[in-house]
Order: C-alpha cells, then sequence, then structure tokens
C-alpha cells in the first residue's frame, strides 16, 4: 500500500463528473486531496470508480484557476474585483427594461440547489422564463419522449434493478467510455449470463461481447426500432395482457409497423435481417429484459422519436412498470444534468416539471416567491444563439459551459457571442467561452461546494464540501444571491439546504426530500413526504392521465444530413474515456491525461482508400467548417463513418457539427455531420 502520510480528514461526496453518481470518500490534508476511494457502501457504485472520480483533482489547484473576477475593457478582459464586478452586472440588467432581453444558461455541473436558486432568479428577478440548460443538447429528447410514453421524463427503473435482468438491449451508448461504472456493471452481467444487443454503428467495447450488435447507418434508429416492433408482432413475442390493460396505442402501431420488415429495415438501415430477427428474439424472449441508451438515440434530427420507438418495445412487451421489466433507461451525461431539469431550470417547467402555462401551479410559485411569473415558456439554448444573432438578446448569462467549445455549430455560437452586448460567464478556468465574455465570475468546483446532484436514475445524493474554495473564488449560489440583493431582491434561501427545502415545499415530486433525509442515504423522486423514494417507477400505474403507457406510430423520417460527392463520409461525435466534455477539469489533471489530444477515428479500409497512415493529418470539412485532426485507424468505425471526441476545444470538432435539430426538443444532431476529408502537411 502506499504511504500517503497523515490524513486530517475523509468527506463522503458524490462525484462530479458523470450522471452515474459514484459516492466517493475523499482523504484531505489541509487543502489537498491525499487519496479518493469509492465508497463500498456507495449505492450506485459498490465500491468501484473510474480514473476520473479516483484521479482527477489535480485542477482545483492549477495554478491557471480563476481567482479574481475578470472585467473586459477597451477589448480586454483586466482583472477586477468583486464589488466591481457584481456592480457592472446589476448597473447592466438594472437599465434593460424588457426581461425577454435576458437570457441564463444554468448548468448541469451546479448543484440542485444552485440550479433551483438560478432559475429562481431569471424568473423572479429578471422576470423571463429565458433559462435553459445543457439537458437541451442532450436528453431532452429523452423528457419529452419518456414524459409522453410513460407519464414522467425520467428513467424507469433504479440501476440496481440491472441485477435482476436476464437481457439488456443498450443502444447508441458507449458507457464503457462515458459512464464506466455502469459499463463495468453491464459487463459484468453479461459475464454472468444476461444476453447482451448492442445498437451502435461504432464496434464499441461492449458491442465485442454483445450476443447480437446491430450497427444501423447513423439516423435511422426508428427504422431499427420499429423493425424490433415488427418482428416482437409478427412473431408473438408481445404481452398481450399488458397491453389490453396497460398502454394505448397498439393497433396503430401494429399498422405502422407492418411497413417494416426485416428485409426493409435492411435497405433502410444496413442491419443484416438475420441479426435484426435475432435481436427481437433475445429481448421479446427474455423473461426480464432492460434497455439502457444514450446520446446515440437523442441527438438526432429525429431524437424524440427515437426515444418513443425504442420505448415501445418495452411496453409491447410488458417490461416495463411490472416486477420483470428492466424498464427504459437513459444514460445521463452529465453529473447533474437530471438535477438542473429536475429543479425548473427549464424555459417551460417550473421546478417538479410543473409547466409554466399552468395558472394553478403558478400561482403557488407567485405566493411563496412574492412575485409575478411570466406564463409564456423561454428561449431554449439554440433559441437563445439565434435571438443573440438577430440582436434581440442584451445579456446571456453562461454558467458553467463551455458552449464555444461543446454546442454545435462553433461559428454560430461565436456569432451570438459576439452579438450580445454583455456575456457573463461564471466558471473555474478562461474557458474558450469564459475568454468571449464581458464578465468573468470565479466559481467554486464540485469539491468545494455543498448541495446534491439527481443522477441517471432519479437518485438524489449529497454534495459535501471537502475543500473551501480558493481565496477569491465564490459558489454559483453565493453570486446569484448577491446579484438579486444588488437589485434590490431576496431571494430568500440562505443555505442550500433552505434552497432544497423550498424546493420541496413547491414541487410535489421533492415533497419528501431535505438535507436531513439525505444524510441517512439516496432517495429516488418521485419522494412523498416521509416516503422512501421510488426506485421503480409506475408498478401501481403510468403517469400519463389514463394511467397506460401510450405506444407512438412514427415513422422513420431520412434526415436532410446525408452523404454526398462533396461530403462523403458521416462524423459522428462523442465523448472518449479518460476526458470530460469540454475537458476544463481533466485535462489540467496530469494522471489522467492519458490522452492529450484529439484524433479522427478512421475506418481501415477508408485509411487505405484516402492515402492515411496512423498518425497522418487531415482537413475535416463540413458545411459548418472546418478543422485540423490527426487521423487514428480503428475498426470500431464502420467503412464510411468516422468519429471523434469533443473535449479539446482547440480541435475544433464542434466547427463541423450543424444547427440542425431535433423538432419537439431543439437538441442538435450531433450524431451525424456530413464531411470530407483531405490529407495535409502537419501543422
Ligand atoms: Fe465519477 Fe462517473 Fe467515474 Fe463514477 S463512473 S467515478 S460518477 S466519472
Amino acid at each position: 500500500l502506499l504511504d500517503l502520510g497523515p490524513i486530517e480528514r475523509w468527506t463522503r461526496t458524490t462525484c462530479g463528473y458523470c450522471g452515474v453518481g459514484c459516492t466517493l470518500d475523499v482523504a484531505t490534508r489541509g487543502q489537498d486531496v491525499v487519496t479518493v476511494r469509492p465508497a463500498m457502501d456507495g449505492s450506485v457504485n459498490r465500491g468501484h470508480a473510474c480514473a476520473k472520480g479516483r484521479f482527477a483533482h489535480g485542477f482545483v489547484h492549477s495554478p491557471d484557476r480563476l481567482r479574481t473576477p475578470l472585467v473586459r475593457r477597451n477589448g480586454r478582459l483586466a482583472e477586477s474585483t468583486w464589488d466591481e464586478a457584481l456592480d457592472l452586472v446589476a448597473d447592466h440588467l438594472r437599465r434593460i427594461p424588457d426581461p425577454d432581453r435576458f437570457a441564463v444558461i444554468s448548468s448541469a455541473r451546479a448543484t440542485n440547489e444552485e440550479n433551483y436558486l438560478i432559475q429562481k432568479f431569471a424568473r423572479v428577478v429578471l422576470g423571463t422564463n429565458n433559462v435553459d440548460n445543457c439537458a437541451r443538447l442532450c436528453h431532452a429528447p429523452s423528457a419529452a419522449g419518456l414524459a409522453a410514453t410513460f407519464g414522467l421524463g425520467g428513467g424507469t427503473n433504479s440501476f440496481e434493478d440491472l441485477d435482476d435482468c436476464d437481457a439488456i438491449l443498450l443502444a447508441g451508448a458507449n458507457p464503457t467510455d462515458a459512464h464506466p461504472v455502469v459499463g463495468s456493471r453491464l459487463l459484468q452481467r453479461t459475464l454472468d449470463g444476461a444476453r447482451l444487443i448492442v445498437v451502435d454503428p461504432r464496434r464499441t467495447s461492449l458491442a465485442r461481447h454483445a450476443d447480437v450488435h446491430l450497427a444501423p447507418r447513423p439516423g435511422t434508429n426508428v427504422a431499427v426500432f420499429n423493425g424490433l416492433a415488427h418482428l416482437l408482432i409478427r412473431d408473438d413475442l408481445i404481452d398481450p395482457d399488458f397491453l389490453r390493460t396497460r398502454a394505448t396505442g397498439y393497433e396503430a402501431l401494429r399498422e405502422l409497423a407492418d411497413a417494416y420488415p426485416p428485409e426493409q429495415v435492411e435497405k433502410l438501415s444496413g442491419v443484416p435481417a438475420a441479426d435484426l430477427t435475432a435481436a427481437a428474439h433475445l429481448y421479446g424472449e427474455a423473461n426480464t429484459p432492460a434497455i439502457f441508451y444514450g446520446l446515440g438515440i437523442t441527438e438526432h434530427r429525429y431524437g424524440t422519436d427515437g426515444v418513443r420507438t425504442l420505448a415501445n418495445l418495452a411496453v409491447l412487451c410488458g417490461a416495463v412498470g411490472t416486477e420483470t421489466g428492466g424498464g427504459v433507461n437513459p444514460l445521463r451525461g452529465q453529473n447533474n444534468v437530471q438535477g438542473a431539469s429536475d429543479m425548473g431550470a427549464l424555459p417551460d417547467l417550473l421546478p417538479g416539471y410543473q409547466k409554466v402555462t399552468d395558472d394553478e401551479a403558478r400561482d403557488r410559485f407567485d405566493t411563496s416567491w412574492q412575485a409575478r411569473l411570466p406564463s409564456t415558456p423561454g428561449l431554449r439554448i439554440p433559441q437563445m444563439f439565434d435571438a443573440a444573432r438577430a440582436g434581440e438578446l442584451d445579456v446571456l448569462w453562461v454558467v458553467g459551459e463551455d458552449v464555444l467549445a461543446t454546442d454545435p455549430n462553433t461559428a454560430a455560437v461565436r456569432g451570438a457571442l459576439d452579438a450580445c452586448p454583455l456575456v457573463i460567464c461564471n466558471d473555474l478556468f478562461l474557458s474558450s467561452t469564459a475568454a468571449a465574455a464581458d464578465v468573468v465570475l470565479p466559481v467554486a468546483s464540485w469539491l468545494e461546494k455543498d448541495g446534491t446532484f439527481v443522477n441517471f436514475d432519479r437518485r438524489f445524493q449529497r454534495v459535501r464540501q471537502v475543500l473551501v474554495p480558493p481565496d477569491g473564488v465564490r459558489t454559483d449560489f453565493a453570486v446569484f444571491a448577491e446579484v438579486a440583493r444588488r437589485l434590490g431582491r431576496d431571494l430568500g434561501c440562505e443555505t442550500s439546504a433552505a434552497a432544497l427545502d423550498e424546493c420541496a415545499s413547491l414541487a410535489p415530486h421533492f415533497a419528501g426530500l431535505s438535507h436531513r433525509r439525505l444524510e441517512a442515504g439516496a432517495l429516488h423522486w418521485p419522494v412523498a413526504p416521509g416516503g422512501d423514494g421510488t426506485p421503480t417507477l409506475y408498478r401501481d400505474g403510468f403517469a400519463t392521465p389514463d394511467r397506460r403507457a401510450h405506444l407512438a406510430a412514427r415513422p422513420y423520417l431520412p434526415t436532410e444530413t446525408e452523404p454526398s460527392p462533396e461530403y462523403p463520409f458521416l462524423l459522428v461525435t462523442g465523448r472518449r474515456a479518460e476526458h470530460y466534455n469540454a475537458g476544463g477539469m481533466t485535462r489540467r489533471t496530469p494522471s489522467v491525461g492519458l490522452r492529450t489530444k484529439e484524433s479522427l477515428d478512421v475506418a481501415p479500409g477508408d485509411a487505405a482508400c484516402l492515402g492515411l497512415e496512423e498518425g497522418a493529418f487531415v482537413e475535416v470539412t463540413s458545411a459548418s467548417g472546418s478543422t485540423v485532426l490527426p487521423v487514428t485507424i480503428t475498426d470500431e468505425v464502420t467503412a464510411g463513418e468516422m468519429f471523434a471526441g469533443f473535449h479539446f476545444p482547440g480541435a475544433g470538432v464542434n466547427e463541423l457539427t450543424s444547427s440542425v435539430t431535433d423538432d419537439p426538443t431543439s437538441c442538435p444532431e450531433y450524431k451525424l455531420t456530413a464531411v470530407r476529408v483531405r490529407r495535409i502537411a502537419p501543422p
């Protein structure tokens, strides 16, 4: 064992990286993290953690950590004081009479309590529903699709239910890289005998362990899921009792699915008919099948239809809301992307998914907050950028997101930031977005604050302060409370515990939650007062008005993004194991820095045709822009398709992605960009 030297304190908290929500025990000496251990009794991770959770904490002492506010003067960001920076912000906000000219992008990295306060600030102090969070860019189609099918927008089951599953359908997700503890448990379950179906254009490591790997052409998920529905119905693998008593829409789906025999699906998607048939039988003949899925389903032109047609399969087989169903489980990306939405950092929904258009709900908030809340849904993130470029936005406040690195079509985002008169950015570092802002506020990291996160299976868990924030750094919570005070409003929650108490008093789904109760352990929402939470949803009926699951008859529609002679390859973007999102924290932690740059994954046959060897440099160009990347040759990608991560802002992968979005949710089509590739000399 390593001699770690004296340890002064152990603090139990929740990992601030991905949406798995591992419980970590952090040992500290003074202001230094000595070691991080995954908690053996962690409710999700059971003694496991990945390299990010265990080792990626060095960023807190990075020499380029922001420790003082920055204000743009004469075109350059210059050091300022908190008083000067917050006065400038408050003066600017005070001078703008039209609330619709403000917009706030809240943060999936911030705690629930901070998100609660931020959306309250937007609605009460600014008077606008122009508040959103990055769920817009990842799982908004999950929230919309699952709510339409089952009544609530969260995953249906707890991760523990995986222990009882005998078949797993993993679609559009590579948890080995993006959710490593989930990836390991799925693999373990497979090695223990559960059958595994993987639907993914890439040959991921779990695809190599699958009984059946379906590799559809990007953009054809709906055809594949309708084809699976066709086979479940044709081969009598459905649960007629469940459909008769607990579902609606079967006849319409049966009629639609008629048009998706396996041979037709093979033509549309490239998935061999025999493989599709084998997958339908594996899923349909299982006793307790579970669906897990990720951004490969949602980040598409028809992402909501992808979620709905995938959820159809669980309903057809009675594998959701029952003792024997593993349900439909979205693998949420960021640590608190579920919580940011739960807390109402959304333009159409108040905390607890209460509609801003619902007079009764709004009245309760009006009374509690002593305000008159706006009743019209606000702008979504892509619409905020559109409004800024059109000169219709005066202030954009971005909390903890590097939108210039992570949002699609960088040129369009850059245009929006350039056109907006005041961009405020809260961040730990001078990210590319912070560097383009007019006011930059240095804020605390997940290791330096107190509150709660919600993980991918609706599990509220405590986040505890491990380190004191560096001198000059404040929490997002303190920043918004202080600006409200300067504008003459008291947001009323002095502590993060008080913020969750207030939220619980206004949102029935969270009525039984408090920091005190969470000290005893995690709770899955909905939590009734005094209740133990709801790990598995819908056993007593679905949350739709008629208490039934609603099957969706949605046709496959090809997206506009097709390969062409000008752009002959399809680029898919996603995550790599070692890094996290824009990499602000992981790139500053040498112990997880195994990957130091981004590359373009190219299939061996394509590399040969293009005359590319490993490490060759290429210019990649799409209709949106271009960037330069070195090549990695790998059989993980199919011929005609390529892959790149988005963790290195300098790599410019989102220069390539487009502004195409899913209509119901405005979620971008990150998973499909037509590109061309040209060899160039090393830069
Ligand atoms: Fe953190 Fe996710 Fe890794 Fe768990 S799997 S340690 S939550 S990054």
